[in-house]
């Protein structure tokens, strides 16, 4: 993720990224992660444990968001969001789908990117 779009996360969510200094995916992806994390607080302020992630990342087209041990409304916000990442273009956060690299879903490539996107590889 860009550095400034990663930078607001951290200082919005210290505790939730405390001692992480990456996000592993691209900035589609942002107002995704922005949303989960602010739920989270929000259960937290009401009583839910602080979750701390231990690694975001997208793997397999999708975001993967670990954390250690969350209670079962948490873990609930973090599937949603896992399985929402799945209709988000990882590069502009338009509507997008899984696809593989040039339309072959065997390739080992797989990214969820909208129509514009589908084949662009930023890496
Ligand atoms: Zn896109």
């Amino acid at each position: 993720m860009s550095p400034d779009l990663e930078k607001q996360l951290f200082e919005r969510y210290p505790q939730i990224f405390s001692g992480q200094e990456r996000i592993w995916c691209w900035d589609g992806w942002f107002n995704l992660i922005d949303t989960l994390c602010n739920q989270l607080q929000q259960a937290t302020a009401k009583g839910a444990p602080q979750v701390t992630t231990w690694q975001v990342r997208e793997k397999m087209g999708g975001l993967r968001f670990h954390v250690q041990r969350p209670e079962p409304l948490q873990h609930g916000m973090i599937k949603l969001a896992e399985a929402m990442s799945l209709r988000i273009c990882d590069l502009c956060g338009n509507r997008g789908k899984l696809r593989g690299l040039d339309g072959d879903m065997s390739s080992g490539w797989m990214r969820t990117r909208c129509d514009e996107h589908a084949n662009t590889q930023p890496e």
